[in-house]
């Protein structure tokens, strides 16, 4: 795991500082991913014996992200996935999601080449969305509205909606938690529009942002 030590940073809205306070620091937190490449002892090129196999042909490799973690500057662990020891398995699109929105949101989380992670963290989500995620070109709003940045990709996973952003080096990730009565009336009445969000589903709302500092 790449080791990032950031020092502390004043950040403030300008303006916003009274007379005679201390200026409020950032926790920063770095986040980094490692994969493995699994032998699946399957030959590339034939269907082979066990024995007496041709040692020349190569064997069938998968790659698996097996590991998320933040941590913060000053070493201690922000959050892993898995939360303990090691394992061969994938990870799931919603655990690494979810380990990036328990960060709180008042610190600043810094990735390095996260588009790796990325790529091998949304594993989950169908490639039409992937490939409007990193193409924001395709999610540009039009008119006034422009200003606001790209729409984001929708992803539904069981009760839980997220909405993926991807603007350069800043990814963005939203969660609501949905309530049973608005899954209910959506799968009563599935129009293919945004799913229904009542207050409650609204006030679940989880945000987070990571920083690509390639
Ligand atoms: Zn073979
Ligand atoms: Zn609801």
């Amino acid at each position: 795991m790449t080791e990032l030590v950031i020092k502390d940073h004043p950040v403030r809205k300008r303006g916003t500082r009274k007379k005679g306070k201390s200026i409020e620091f950032a926790t920063f937190v770095g986040i980094d991913g490692e994969g493995i490449n699994v032998n699946l002892n399957t030959c590339y090129l034939c269907t082979h014996p066990r024995e007496g196999h041709d040692p020349r042909h190569p064997f069938v490799e998968e790659h698996r992200y097996t590991l998320l973690a933040a941590a913060k500057e000053t070493h201690e662990i922000q959050g892993s996935v898995p939360e303990k020891g090691l394992s061969i398995e994938n990870l799931s699109t919603r655990e690494c999601l979810d380990l990036i929105l328990d960060i709180p949101l008042s610190h600043k989380i810094f990735a390095y080449a996260f588009g790796y992670d990325l790529t091998c963290m949304l594993r989950d989500v169908d490639n039409k969305s992937l490939y409007r995620l990193f193409r924001p070109e395709l999610r540009a709003r039009s008119g006034a509205d422009a200003m606001k940045g790209p729409y984001p990709v929708r992803w539904e996973c069981g009760q839980f909606l997220y909405f993926l952003n991807l603007q350069g080096t800043k990814f963005t990730v939203t969660r609501y938690d949905r309530c049973s009565s608005c899954l209910e009336a959506d799968r009563k009445h599935r129009f293919g529009t945004r799913p229904r969000r009542c207050d409650s589903c609204q006030s679940s709302k989880r945000r987070q942002v990571v920083w690509d500092i390639w």
